[in-house]
């Protein structure tokens, strides 16, 4: 019997690093490209073999940036995804671009090979904030990208926008999401800036010269987001995702309901059975075949993370599913660790749906660390 999986594909180049960015992609080295094509193309072979049961319900190239590579090299890792296993006649195909690299040959190749989604990552309005957080395209260039896609056909697309930059303001945000509306994408992804270590964001806002909004401004800024969003017409179906009705990401939908995906490129990872996998995101470890990292779940583990996963998603989780695949029901799995959280108004469990309530979303670590 066949099985519905997803399929992701890690292309680890970029331009030039943003300041914020700690993701497995490296600049300066395009000369690898044809090296990793090549290797992922050999990976999805092999794994067609090893997973002859699998019909691609999904797939996403992610990065870095995927619009850098050739269009010749693109078409070749459509065409090895493909060739390695049968997709279903309806299957989403993502790809993320960025703007400033998305080129009509780019496009025709990707429309060519079944692409039928696109992510821009276009995060804000502003080009002095573009500037300042190291993004190498301005305003502009994001609806230059936008006219190249609807002129290719790519009308599901995806707007990326970021809260909480360094000297960002509510009038930046406004701006931003009328700018953003008036290009009327199928899908909006609001992500708020995470200062991660050893990054130039890190170091120029621990020294002071950056200055972040404060945690109450950052709270104002989504509630913006998430109020114009709705009046507009996306419903808010995960913490960070807004779409028109149809339009949803059901690649990372299934991630987040637990299905299972295989991933192929240096850093990508992968979920089959009680095994995710990461591959060495080092690409000359990725080109020499070092063995990816392997984490065994346990029963415990894989309950958790349904939960962790599944309360993401505003629809919440059914406890019809997950007693379908533990055996157990929330009672059962969390006992009396559901009690405070359903208590105090962070979770509710209405009609057999655990769900986090607005309160909740803002709080969901408390949550989880107490499930945990
Ligand atoms: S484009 Fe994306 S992946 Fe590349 S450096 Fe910037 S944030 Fe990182």
């Amino acid at each position: 019997m066949s099985r519905g999986r997803g399929l992701y594909l890690h292309v680890p180049f970029c331009k030039s690093k943003c300041a914020y960015c700690d993701f497995p992609s490296y600049a300066g080295c395009e000369e690898e490209m044809p090296r990793v094509a090549g290797r992922m193309c050999a990976e999805l072979f092999d794994w067609g073999k090893k997973l002859k049961d699998t019909v691609i319900e999904t797939m996403y190239i992610g990065g870095g940036t995927p619009s850098l590579l050739p269009p010749a090299l693109m078409g070749r890792l459509l065409a090895a995804a493909r060739a390695a296993f049968p997709f279903a006649p309806d299957a989403e195909v993502s790809c993320e671009m960025n703007p400033g690299t998305v080129t009509p040959a780019f496009l025709e190749a990707c429309v060519r090979g079944g692409v039928n989604r696109v992510s821009l990552g276009a995060q804000c309005a502003q080009d002095r904030l573009l500037r300042q957080i190291g993004r190498i395209h301005t305003f502009r260039d994001v609806r230059a990208s936008v006219s190249l896609l609807r002129g290719a056909g790519l009308t599901n697309f995806n707007l990326d926008m970021m809260l909480g930059l360094p000297g960002q303001t509510m009038e930046d945000v406004r701006e931003t999401l009328d700018a953003f509306l008036a290009l009327s994408p199928a899908h909006i992804s609001c992500y708020a800036l995470i200062v991660e270590e050893n990054t130039l964001l890190e170091k120029k806002v621990r020294s002071g010269e950056w200055l972040l909004p404060d945690e109450d401004t950052e709270r104002d800024m989504y509630e913006l987001a998430r109020e114009t969003l709705a009046q507009n017409g996306y419903r808010q179906y995960e913490i960070s995702n807004f779409a028109r009705e149809g339009f949803l990401c059901r690649h990372n939908r299934d991630c987040w309901l637990r299905h299972e995906y295989i991933g192929a490129g240096a850093a990508a990872c992968g979920f089959v059975g009680n095994r995710r996998w990461r591959n060495p995101a080092a690409i000359p470890d990725y080109l020499r075949g070092e063995p990816p990292e392997i984490t065994v779940l346990s029963e415990e583990d894989a309950r958790f993370e349904a939960v962790m996963l599944g309360l993401r998603l505003t629809d919440g989780l059914p406890e019809a599913a997950f007693r379908a695949s533990f055996g157990v029901g929330f009672r059962e799995a969390f006992g009396e660790k559901l009690d405070a959280p359903l208590r105090d108004g962070r979770l509710t469990l209405d009609g057999g749906v655990l769900r986090l309530t607005r309160r909740g979303m803002d709080v969901m670590n408390s949550v989880l660390v107490e499930l945990l």
